[in-house]
């Protein structure tokens, strides 16, 4: 069987060093908040290429306490919108509806499946206050023309990173581009850590101190409390496995990326559409850290089986849009074609540092023996 992703052989790749940053962890006597998350966030901040960063407990919560933040800053107020792509994972509308903050959900870019800045300019009312900029499979949204448009309407832009650790546009990371950005280490993302762990990064200090107070009961000072906060914060010990990994991220994205070339080239099946880069990446296919490799397919449910059937694992990422969930029925009659087809159609292939070329090449001659 090749699994979608092997998660247990990434992490025995740095069992020893896993190991020494726990024993540290539990040697030091300290828990919470202490010098692994300190030393975590300068060290991913400047993996991003930002002033400051903060940790969180989870991805969600960076995208929550963000928006949160820029409600007690006064920049954003209840009702205010937000746009977003409508095809993104979940989480980023959650981050919104939890703000009491108004998702106005966009139909992406059909090749990327990013945010399209014509839709987005379409979307703009005298309401909307923030985008939302997914950078979704690990591919960065277009950032130059959405810190254009958001210029130009003064609004506020969070990039959701949580699929993009390391993806650059001219060299720019996923995280430097928007007024904020929300990053989920989640395990089985590229920078995962071994259980749940989000952070923020930004170049706004006050922003910074607002976030790690939120996520703090609300307090900077401790038993002073300048908010009604929550408790939402990235621990020492995940701190710690965060440290010994980044150090290899650039590492593993480039094996994902030599698979994603692989597939690219390989694959031949006129009834799979591949994923492209957008014009800002398409010269450098490496700026795309590939955190999915996301194939279109029409007959998708004959293809997901005659891929297990060849002991294949695949993904659908994702099977239905928010905006179909019951947890959002009040937008079910929203309109927005686009994204039910790549709803209907997407599926992602195996992809993964720890992957072997052999396995690659056995995906690629499945892929293009699938016939209807
Ligand atoms: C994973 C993910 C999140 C949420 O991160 P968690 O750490 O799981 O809370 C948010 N947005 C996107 C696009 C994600 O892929």
């Amino acid at each position: 069987m090749i699994p979608f992703l092997d998660l247990k052989a990434i992490n025995q790749q740095y069992r020893q060093a896993l190991i020494q940053a726990a024993t540290r962890v539990i040697d030091s006597g300290w828990y919470v908040l202490g010098q692994e998350v300190k030393a975590f966030e300068q060290e991913f901040a400047a993996y991003c290429g930002t002033l400051h960063c903060v940790g969180t407990a989870n991805g969600l919560d960076a995208l929550v306490l963000t928006l949160r933040a820029w409600k007690e800053l006064g920049k954003l107020k209840e009702g205010d919108e937000v746009i977003v792509p409508a095809n993104t994972y979940i989480a980023s509308v959650l981050a919104i509806t939890e703000n009491r903050l108004k998702p106005v959900l966009v139909e992406p870019d059909k090749s990327t499946y990013n945010l399209c800045p014509q839709k987005v300019r379409d979307a703009i009312t005298q309401k909307t206050k923030a985008i939302m900029a997914v950078h979704l499979y690990g591919q960065l949204a277009p950032m130059g023309a959405i810190m254009e448009i958001a210029d130009e309407h003064q609004l506020l832009v969070l990039e959701d990173s949580a699929q993009a650790h390391g993806a650059s546009i001219d060299g720019r990371n996923a995280g430097s581009w928007g007024h904020a950005s929300g990053f989920s280490f989640y395990p089985g993302k590229n920078l995962g850590a071994l259980g749940d762990a989000g952070a923020i990064t930004t170049n706004d200090f006050e922003l910074a101190q607002t976030v790690r107070a939120l996520g703090n009961y609300g307090s900077l000072n401790k038993y002073e409390n300048l908010y009604q906060g929550l408790n939402s914060r990235l621990d020492e010990m995940q701190a710690a496995m965060l440290r010994v990994k980044l150090q290899y991220l650039d590492a593993d994205t480039m094996l994902r990326k030599q698979i994603a070339v692989a597939y690219a080239k390989g694959i031949n099946n006129p009834l799979v559409i591949k994923p492209i880069a957008s014009d800002a990446t398409v010269s450098s296919l490496h700026n795309h850290v590939f955190h999915l490799f996301v194939l279109r397919v029409k007959h998708r449910s004959a293809f997901q089986s005659f891929l297990k059937a060849a002991g294949i694992e695949t993904l659908i990422h994702y099977p239905i849009p928010p905006h179909k969930q019951y947890a959002y029925s009040s937008y079910s009659d929203l309109n927005l074609p686009l994204a039910e087809c790549i709803h209907q159609e997407v599926v992602s292939l195996p992809i993964g540092p720890t992957m072997s070329m052999r396995d690659v090449s056995n995906v690629i001659e499945s892929v293009n023996a699938f016939a209807v």
